[in-house]
């Protein structure tokens, strides 16, 4: 019986006749589907062939190798700067522009004033200084990259003074003294876990000091009894030895973060007022932008950094350049509710009930009886290494099935078109909508109910 049927495979020649367009993708999904073809005769899953049931695979394989690797998901996890989930997301007016930029040529590495050769970030210099009131500014790749051009720019070969408390790993093996050993200078600990004083920096200041080094805690807090010294006192410490200070901020916030209930976190223009000679920080964090590493500060020292053989190989690209100057526009246009990460750290919470409402009205209709299904209150984290233990409150739909593991509910709906990423939390399914976009809710009920039927039929 089998193999009879094995027979009656049509040859690839044939089968591509089906699907005529011709593209390499089409040819290797063909052969696939009718490997798969084969398998389920083999496994006595088929038990005929008809040229539907032949469509039927091979147009799965078409529409999977057709699926881009990194794709649109939806984020119903609430974290809003999720790492796993490209962080931050820009407003379809900044996606505009990029758009113009990248589709044509553009004058990148031309001042259009002189006609000569111009530097590539000159557009996000200007906003830049004027935002943080730095003096001068040099941008990266990224924030990694910023604090290793930094060190190794300005204390290759001697050594830096960091507070045992600040010693900080970070996601995806981003270490201080890993990035330390890497540039040649040297790492000096001062202090404890919990406790370092202004003298201990002191104490260790030595002929051979090229940096005195904060690093923000971004993803934990030392708690109870503590003490660290913080960015004034170092600069005093700083200027009275003549040793320059620089902070890694981390993810760097322009906006207070008190003006949303959240608790103090300096911002980039406090820092600076502080007096620091170098601070780094993350474009795509509370930024809200594109990757990239900025760095601003005293002049001098950032000619030097500028200057290092290192800045060429960090350099960013024009695609970077071109979000990062329409994100800064924003900023000094005060137009904050366009800067998507803005917009949803500020929602008010009726407003994220009413799509939490309306998600769980299109699923309670459809949804059987085995599952349950409510609207709740509930807490969710910024991510992104900014605010490690707060939480702004949210909504989330909350769907619990009988007899069957959520977490099953959870990895389907990972793998659905478009993929959607919730939360679990004590074996409930949680879809917080406080980063689900109105014109998501739709597609993301279809991705549920898809889900449902799948896991009713088996
Ligand atoms: C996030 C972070 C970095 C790394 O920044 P990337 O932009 O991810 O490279 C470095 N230091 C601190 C303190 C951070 O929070």
């Amino acid at each position: 019986m089998g193999k009879e049927l094995l027979r009656k495979i049509p040859s690839v020649d044939r089968v591509l006749k089906m699907f005529p367009d011709g593209s390499k993708e089409t040819k290797e999904a063909v052969r696939k589907g009718l490997d798969k073809l084969r398998k389920a005769i083999l496994e006595n899953q088929l038990h005929e062939i008809t040229d539907e049931i032949i469509r039927k695979f091979i147009t799965k394989e078409i529409e999977k190798a057709k699926k881009f690797n990194l794709r649109r998901v939806i984020n119903a996890t609430g974290v809003i700067i999720h790492t796993n989930l490209g962080r931050a997301p820009i407003d379809n007016e900044v996606a505009e522009h990029l758009k113009e930029i990248i589709t044509g040529y553009s004058n990148l590495e031309l001042n259009l004033e002189t006609g000569k050769r111009g530097i590539r970030y000159q557009n996000v210099k200007e906003l830049l200084k004027e935002l943080t009131d730095a003096e001068d500014v040099c941008v990266v790749n990224n924030n990694a990259a910023a604090v290793l051009l930094v060190l190794s720019a300005l204390a290759a070969g001697k050594e830096v003074i960091v507070s045992r408390g600040e010693l900080i790993e970070i996601g995806g093996s981003f270490r201080i003294p890993d990035v330390m050993k890497q540039s040649g200078a040297i790492l000096k600990e001062v202090g404890t876990t919990n406790k370092t004083h202004l003298k201990d920096y002191e104490e260790a200041i030595s002929e051979n000091t090229g940096l005195l080094l904060k690093v923000h805690t971004s993803n934990y807090k030392v708690l109870g009894f503590t003490e660290s010294v913080d960015s004034k006192q170092l600069v005093e410490l700083g200027r009275k030895h003549g040793i320059p200070v620089y902070e890694d901020l981390g993810s760097g916030s322009f906006i207070d973060v008190r003006h949303y209930g959240l608790s103090y976190e300096p911002t980039v223009q406090n820092i600076v007022k502080s007096g620091v000679d170098v601070i780094s920080f993350s474009g795509d964090k509370l930024l809200g932008s594109a990757q990239a590493g900025i760095i601003i500060g005293k002049k001098e020292l950032i000619e030097k950094i500028k200057r290092h053989p290192l800045n060429r190989a960090l350099r960013i690209d024009k695609m970077t350049l071109a979000v990062l100057e329409a994100t800064l526009k924003l900023y000094k246009n005060e137009e904050y509710q366009k800067i998507p990460v803005w917009r949803m750290i500020s929602e008010p919470e009726n407003s994220i009930k009413a799509r939490a409402e309306k998600l769980h009205k299109l699923l309670a209709e459809k949804l059987p009886d085995t599952f349950s299904i409510s609207v709740n209150r509930e807490e969710a984290e910024i991510g992104g290494g900014a605010l490690p233990l707060e939480t702004l409150p949210t909504f989330v739909v909350e769907i619990s099935i009988k007899d069957k593991s959520e977490e099953a509910f959870y990895e389907l709906l990972r793998k659905e078109e478009p993929p959607v990423i919730g939360r679990l939390k004590n074996g409930k399914l949680l879809l917080d909508m406080r980063t689900v976009k109105e014109e998501e809710i739709e597609v993301l009920s279809k991705s549920v109910l898809s889900v449902a039927k799948k896991l009713i039929d088996g």
